[in-house]
């Protein structure tokens, strides 16, 4: 059903800056967590729009010299693309560009949408040919199809022909614009840097620029950004939040406020309420790097039991093994995380991690602690057993994948080969972010798909 998809991406613009594409470019820099497939950037300088983009990381794909001298302008847009293997090719790589009749567009997004094939095939059928298989290329033909006259009228057009996650920033030769979907599954805060103004997936993004956070783009508004102008605000659909809860589990980084939030602080709140939830005695809480650490700092505060940094992950691992069969897997996780065997000798160990996916990763590193020598090890996650795939925008895999959708906790725990295993339970996990549950989208926990 969805096999052209967005997954795992972040988006960026810069309005009003003469620096506008270096920012954006340290501003993707700050956000290549979130994809490390493919980057690129859409600068404008009134005239014309001007995009780079490529296969591989931030710091790969620019250098001064297209920044200077090809990146010119005072607007930018840029994203990172995390994209699943086989579907690596450039023409998939974003900002997806297009001429058109009101002249040059330039979008980003992050996200994914649901109805994208049946977009597609109409479009198809009425004649459009497509470049990539990206389902950010129906809003081109969505935009340029319109009748409308201006550009946001069309916009409007577009965003509501589709369905699914979407944060996106569109730059044309003299505006940006910025339009989150009305549940506003994936995040996008608003800043100002300058004189100008900056829109990005994260705040950690912010802070590397020296911006200044502002809000929220609120689900279901549109920003138009326009030159010796203050934003200007349309509230395009009624806003119905549906925050992507896994932002907080395992995806958004702990130094990034997302929807409103502090990261880490949830993050670490998880471990407290994991470590109410499912106790066990042991001599030291070991977190696997590096997702499980704040919650595991959560954890050892809330238990008393020692906070240990007992596996080591190796930063420079680069992209050898990117084929994702079984035996690369466990071999790519051997070449990660090592532990620290004079430490963990003869110790009860409490792992935490954020998630399980396929249980490759639990499975390897509790062998790992036994081999080196561990008496107990027990298995604790901060985060409900994920049993469904996500449809908007987190790359997880179909559900024949995922071992919390075909085994018990029991045969899980057997299969890690854990001395126990326990996950945080949906009501904790809500008890650790701030806001009404029901304004949280959790179907890869619960299977309760809003769309
Ligand atoms: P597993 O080995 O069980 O498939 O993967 C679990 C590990 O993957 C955990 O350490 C977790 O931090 C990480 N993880 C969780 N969700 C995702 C995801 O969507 N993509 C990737 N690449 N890793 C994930
Ligand atoms: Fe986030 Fe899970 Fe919902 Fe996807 S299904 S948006 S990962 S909470
Ligand atoms: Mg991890």
């Amino acid at each position: 059903m969805l096999e052209n998809v967005n997954e795992k991406c972040a988006v960026v613009g810069i309005f009003n800056h003469k620096d506008a594409s270096k920012l954006a470019y340290f501003g993707l820099h700050a956000l290549q967590h979130r994809g490390q497939e493919a980057a690129g950037i859409s600068s404008g300088d009134g005239k014309k729009l001007h995009t780079i983009k490529d296969r591989g990381l931030v710091s790969q794909v620019f250098n001064n010299d297209i920044l200077e001298n090809t990146l010119v302008g005072d607007m930018a847009i840029g994203h990172t693309r995390y994209s699943t293997a086989g579907d690596d090719s450039i023409l998939d790589a974003q900002p997806v560009h297009a001429n058109y009749d009101l002249g040059q567009l330039s979008i980003v997004h992050n996200g994914n949408l649901i109805n994208a094939n049946e977009v597609r095939n109409e479009l198809i059928q009425k004649g459009a040919i497509f470049q990539s298989s990206m389902d950010t290329e129906n809003l081109i033909h969505l935009i340029a199809k319109s009748n409308q006259r201006k550009l946001k009228d069309r916009i409007i057009d577009a965003v509501h022909k589709i369905k699914g996650a979407y944060s996106l920033v569109f730059l044309s030769r003299s505006k940006m614009f910025a339009m989150r979907d009305p549940n506003g599954f994936r995040p996008l805060s608003l800043g100002r840097v300058g004189e100008g103004y900056v829109v990005a997936s994260e705040t950690c993004a912010f802070d590397l620029i020296g911006a200044e956070y502002m809000r929220e783009v609120e689900p279901g508004e549109m920003l138009i950004f326009e030159k010796d102008k203050a934003p200007q605000s349309i509230k395009v659909f009624e806003a119905e939040p549906k925050h992507c809860i896994f932002e907080y589990v395992y995806f958004a980084r702990p130094d990034s406020n997302v929807f409103g939030q502090n990261v880490y602080k949830n993050r670490k709140q998880m471990g407290i309420e994991l470590a109410k939830e499912h106790p066990v005695e042991a001599d030291m809480i070991v977190p696997v790097p590096d997702g499980g650490i704040p919650s595991a700092i959560g954890y050892s505060q809330e238990s008393g039991i020692p906070f240990e940094m007992g596996i080591m992950r190796n930063h420079y691992i680069g992209r050898t093994f990117i084929e994702p069969t079984q035996e690369m897997r466990d071999l790519k996780v051997k070449m990660k995380l090592s532990p620290i065997t004079s430490l963990i000798k003869g110790k009860k160990i409490i792992v935490i991690d954020d998630s399980i996916v396929r249980g490759t990763t639990s499975r390897r590193i509790i062998r790992m602690l036994k081999e080196a020598g561990a008496e107990e090890v027990h298995m604790r996650i901060s985060s409900p057993p994920t049993t469904d795939p996500c449809f908007y925008g987190v790359d997880t895999p179909d559900k024949d994948k995922l071992i919390a959708a075909n085994m018990s906790n029991q045969e899980i725990c057997e299969y890690i080969e854990a001395d126990s295993l326990a996950y945080l339970s949906t009501d904790a996990l809500m008890r650790s972010v701030d806001g009404e549950a029901s304004s949280y989208c959790t179907a890869c926990f619960t299977g309760d798909y809003i769309l």
